[in-house]
Order: C-alpha cells, then sequence, then structure tokens
C-alpha cells in the first residue's frame, strides 16, 4: 500500500519533507496540474473543454469553468446511481466524503480514490510532529482526543459514503499508529452511539489523566460540548471509577469491552479527587485540573470556532490553544506550523502536494465577493448543454501569485475528480513559509441573514457580535454561542439572535439588565453595513431582537441536528438557522427577549 511507505517515511523525514514541500511549492503545484490533466483529459467532463491535440495545461485557465458542488452535482449523482466514475475521473472512485459544509446545509458527496484518500493520510502525522517539535513533552505521554463517527450509507451504485473522519478512523494506519497514543481505546470511537461513546472516552480520559499530555477534538464546539457533557455525568463517572464496575446503559458490547478493559477495579482516590474537583462552583481552569500534565488544547478555533475561543480558554486555566489545521472534505488546505500562536493569529501553510489550489480575489475585508465579481460571474455564464456550470470573468491566481494581506476565495482541483472547484471558503494570505503562502481563515463565503436587498454574511455578523459582547465582559458574563435567523414572519421582517450566555465563574444564568442588552443589540445593528442601515432606517427591516436563551440549550440544538444526521464530529452550529424546529427549539430556552432601541435609526 503506498500510504503505508509514505507513511513511515514521514515519521522519518516529516520535518525535511516539510521543508521540501514548501521551498519547491510552486514546481509541486504545476506537476500536479499536469498529472491531473494528464491523466484525466479523455473524461467525459474534462474533454468538452479541450479541442483535439490542444496543450491541456495551458487551457486549463481558459476553457475549463469554474464551479460550485450544483454545478457537478449530477455527475456526482450520476455516479452515486452507478454509472461509471470515469465519466469524471480515470481512476475508479471508491467511495464519497459527506461533507457538511455547514451543518445547515445539505450534505454533498465529495467523491475519493484509493490515492487521494491515502495522500490525506498524510496530513494528521504532519500535524503530530509539528505539535511535537515545538511543545515539549507532547511525546511523553497520552493524548485525550474526543472522536466520533457517523454512520455509513450505501449510494444505490453500492459504493459508500461516510465522513472523512469515519472513514480515517476505520484504517490500519490510523489504529495502528496515532490511535496507539490516545487514551480512548479505538472501539469507544468507533461506537455509533454518540452518547456512550463521549461516556467511555470521557471516562477512560479521567483513568489515565496522569499520562494526558494533550487534550482535543476535530472543532472546537465538540471540546465545549464534551465539557457539558462532564458537567452533565461527573457524578456518574466518579461511581463508575470508584466501584470499578461501569454503567449498564453503557450497552454496546465492543465499547463497553474496551472501556472496561481500562476500568479494571475500584480507584476510590482517584473518585475522591475527581469529584472534588468538579464539585467546585467555577470550573475555571477545570482542565488543567483534571489533567495536569496537558500542554495543549488542540482543536479547531478559527472561522465560526473562534466564539468558543473564550471558553476554552476559561476551562483551560493558560494551556495554550492549538488550532491545527485547515480544510474541508473536498481537500485539505494547511497545516499550522506555529502551533502556539495566539488563537486569533493562527495562520495555517498550504500544503502545495494535497490539490491543485486557485485563488479568486475577493473584497479587502473578507467580508464577501464583490458585487461586481457576483454580477460579472453570473452574467459570465458559459452554460454548457447538460449542466450550468458558470465562468467567471474575475481571474483567479494561482498558489504562486497570490499577494500578501489579500482575500481570496479558494478553488481547488483535486486527485479525485473535482475540477475548479469554489470550495465557499475565503483565506487572507497573511506571508510566506518557503515558497507556499501562509494564510488566516477568514469565513466561509456566504449570506446567511437576508430581508429585501440586505445580505449580511457570517462574517458581518461575526464581527458585530464580538463588538457587542464587550458590553457584558465588565459584569463577568460570557457569551457561550450564538445563532441568528431572519424573522419574516410580520412586516417588516426582523434578524433575531439566540445568545446563550452564562456567568463567568458558575453556570448561572446572569442577571440581565434590560438596557445593556439593548445597548447590545444597538451595536450589532450599528456595526451592519450600509445597506442594512439604510433599509432599517426606511423601515424596510425592523428593530434587531435579541432572545438570550439558557445555559445548555445549544446542546439541545446540537442534539437535534445530530439526531437529523449531522457529524456530532463535524458539528458546526449554524450562524443562522433555516429549521423551523431549530427556531422553537431554541425558543424553547428562552429566559429574555431584547430590541434595539427605537430611536436608534
Ligand atoms: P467538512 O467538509 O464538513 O469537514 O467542513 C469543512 C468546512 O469546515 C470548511 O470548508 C470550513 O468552512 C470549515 N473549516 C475547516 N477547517 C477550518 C479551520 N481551521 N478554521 C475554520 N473553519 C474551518
Amino acid at each position: 500500500m503506498a500510504g503505508e511507505k509514505e507513511i513511515k517515511e514521514i515519521y522519518e523525514n516529516g520535518m525535511k519533507i516539510l521543508e521540501e514541500l514548501t521551498s519547491n511549492a510552486h514546481e509541486i503545484q504545476e506537476q500536479m496540474l499536469e498529472e491531473i490533466l494528464i491523466r484525466n483529459a479523455g473524461t467525459e467532463y474534462l474533454s468538452r473543454f479541450f479541442v483535439h491535440g490542444q496543450n491541456h495545461k495551458q487551457n486549463f485557465k481558459t476553457n475549463v469553468p469554474i464551479v460550485t458542488y450544483e454545478d457537478i452535482k449530477p455527475y456526482i449523482d450520476r455516479i452515486a446511481n452507478g454509472e461509471t466514475s470515469s465519466i469524471l475521473f480515470a481512476d475508479p472512485i471508491t467511495q464519497f466524503i459527506q461533507s457538511t459544509g455547514t451543518s445547515e446545509g445539505k450534505p454533498k458527496l465529495i467523491p475519493m480514490t484509493t490515492e487521494s484518500f491515502e495522500k490525506r493520510m498524510v496530513k494528521p502525522l504532519l500535524v503530530d510532529l509539528v505539535m511535537k517539535k515545538c511543545i515539549s513533552g507532547l511525546d511523553q505521554g497520552k493524548s485525550f482526543y474526543l472522536f466520533f463517527v457517523k454512520p455509513e450509507m450505501e449510494t444505490p451504485s453500492g459504493l459508500m459514503a461516510s465522513l472523512y473522519t469515519t472513514s480515517y478512523f476505520k484504517t490500519q494506519i490510523f489504529k495502528n499508529g496515532l490511535a496507539k497514543f490516545c487514551t480512548s481505546p479505538i472501539d469507544t470511537i468507533l461506537c455509533l452511539d454518540n452518547k456512550q461513546s463521549m461516556y467511555c472516552q470521557l471516562l477512560t480520559g479521567l483513568l489515565l489523566r496522569d499520562e494526558v499530555v494533550r487534550i482535543g477534538s476535530s472543532f472546537a464546539s465538540v471540546l465545549a460540548r464534551s465539557i457539558k457533557f462532564l458537567e452533565d455525568y461527573w457524578k456518574e463517572l466518579c461511581s463508575n471509577i470508584r466501584t470499578g464496575y461501569l454503567s449498564d446503559w453503557i450497552a454496546d458490547p465492543a465499547c463497553r469491552n474496551a472501556t472496561s478493559s481500562i476500568l479494571t477495579r475500584p480507584e476510590p482516590e482517584l473518585a475522591d479527587l475527581i469529584q472534588q474537583i468538579c464539585e467546585d462552583k467555577s470550573w475555571e481552569g477545570i482542565i488543567k485540573e483534571l489533567w495536569p500534565e496537558v500542554k495543549c488544547i488542540s482543536s479547531i478555533v478559527t472561522g465560526s470556532m473562534s466564539q468558543y475561543i473564550p471558553l476554552l480558554e476559561f476551562y483551560g486555566g493558560g494551556i495554550p490553544l492549538v488550532s491545527p489545521n485547515c480544510g474541508s472534505s473536498e481537500a485539505c488546505f494547511g497545516i499550522n506550523l506555529k502551533p502556539l500562536s495566539k488563537p486569533f493569529d493562527v495562520s495555517y501553510t498550504i500544503l502545495p502536494n494535497m490539490a491543485y489550489f486557485e485563488f479568486l480575489p475577493v473584497n479587502n475585508d473578507g467580508g464577501g465577493m464583490s458585487r461586481e465579481f457576483e454580477l460579472r460571474g453570473a452574467s459570465a455564464t458559459e452554460s454548457s448543454e447538460s449542466t450550468n456550470e458558470t465562468t467567471t470573468v474575475n481571474k483567479p491566481v494561482d498558489l504562486a501569485n497570490v499577494k500578501n494581506g489579500r482575500y481570496y476565495e479558494v478553488v481547488v482541483t483535486t486527485l479525485a475528480g473535482l475540477y475548479r472547484y469554489r470550495v465557499g471558503d475565503i483565506l487572507k494570505v497573511t506571508g510566506f513559509y518557503n515558497k507556499s503562502p501562509e494564510f488566516q481563515f477568514v469565513e466561509r463565503q456566504n449570506v446567511v441573514l437576508s430581508i429585501d436587498l440586505d445580505k449580511t454574511t457570517e462574517v458581518d455578523l461575526s464581527k458585530a457580535i464580538t463588538k457587542a459582547k464587550l458590553v457584558l465582559e465588565p459584569f463577568g458574563i460570557m457569551l457561550t454561542t450564538y445563532s441568528s435567523y431572519a424573522d419574516t414572519s410580520l412586516t417588516p421582517g426582523r434578524y433575531v439572535l439566540f445568545w446563550e450566555l452564562k456567568m463567568k465563574g458558575s453556570n448561572d444564568l446572569p442577571k440581565l439588565d434590560a438596557k445593556i442588552m439593548e445597548e447590545c443589540c444597538g451595536i450589532v445593528e450599528e456595526s451592519f453595513d450600509f445597506t442594512y442601515k439604510s433599509l432599517r432606517k426606511g423601515g424596510v427591516i425592523s428593530a434587531l431582537e435579541l432572545r438570550v436563551v439558557k445555559h445548555g440549550t445549544f446542546d439541545e440544538l446540537m442534539d437535534f441536528y445530530v439526531s437529523k444526521g449531522a457529524s456530532i464530529s463535524q458539528y458546526k452550529p449554524p450562524c443562522c438557522l433555516k429549521s423551523e424546529e431549530a427556531v422553537k427549539l431554541l425558543n424553547l430556552g428562552m429566559v429574555g427577549t431584547f430590541f434595539s432601541p427605537k430611536t436608534m435609526f
């Protein structure tokens, strides 16, 4: 298996490989494009764009359109329904990866070949190597990672569709490699019941607390959720540790066996200690107290996950937060080569061997594709008969030509049948590591709230809320999570925000001063753009509403989405709700509602 050889090589020479990759980034990108085109120019999808005898690489950028998922969905659906995968890619597509995009979006099916799957397995090893190099002591213990899987789905063609992580956790490479250094036994990770899985992973993490040097999850939302679960279950966990007997409701046989192999005897002293720590009213620094050897918390905290930074810093009590990598089901973009940089300063370095990257310039503030781009892009449609692919006239640049300080939407051509595919994420170039661009994750390029002509993006919303929540800080009030929706049930419609608030030192509900909460509403509205303000002034949009919900309400929202098929490990709290059920659920946790001052506009 090519992957195994490559992985052995990474273990032995990983840092040297990284230096080589980044130093030769331009050449690697060119070779990669050439190879993809030589192999796939004859596929049904690509062949339409090349005249016989043309130099494919030279004509790639002029002939092949930039597309979104919707444009290539007909091809993917044909493959999922049993047609040969060679319509899209020369090598056989062996499985699909289910992408969440955002949890509110429908899952996409991303094609995957054996080669591309194996290539991707290199990324976690590189991440691990870099972290161990930069944080001393990480190689002297175990990692308490909270990992989860989601059931696979079979397409009519018999190809399986699963989350990338689910497939990865099932490989021998993971089982015989990184999993050996995790506190969670593999069968607790692979348990399909998320609640049993979470319980057992927390239990083994506590039993092995002295060995734990790193705690983490893929996304920060999962770690925040796990701490909430610990809040709810620590008494039962302590009781299991005290008696040496695993709760009967852990019924999944493999999960039960695996956990019992670590919970082998009563440990009353350990139970007392954990109880004493958890009984403290304030959970500030709880991670450090429960896992005293932890050197870092590893979890993605950029983009929409940055809302969890204050919470994780609070629970971490000074332990560095490391945001290790950035990518999507479509392709891995980059890894963080400076793991100890502050969460808000995190940059990732592009790994040039993961895909062929192009970069579509966007507005300077990263707040969205320029209007000009959208209009020109839409009007410059080059339709083929079977699809409505669009070609933009706004020119993307390749990796060698990105400029420091500029914002781009990332476009990938992959080793598994995506050609010039807009992932939907915005990156800001912040420098270069050797020849490879370093970037900050800015946000997904999507409008989340819209009434009339107003289009408010995730970035606009996040910036506005970041400003507004500062008002609460002097009162010791923390905003733990937020979401929103456009309420158009009345005319004029309004934007509604949901905020989950708690006191810094405890989970108690803060006393809500109407004046202060109204001030927050005002700051949010004040931060929105000109279009919003003029529509608000003209009475087309009415005053923004802020609904405060009690601690734990957003966990219920996560449970709701997981019950609907979202994956717990890739869960990203939707920053805007489209589902009425979700809005109803948050409304149930509401403890106060506030409006922007009438006099504002
Ligand atoms: P999925 O394909 O379901 O794994 O979702 C991938 C999406 O998660 C990406 O397109 C990004 O929007 C988001 N994402 C992945 N990595 C990061 C990161 N480091 N920071 C912020 N968002 C991220």
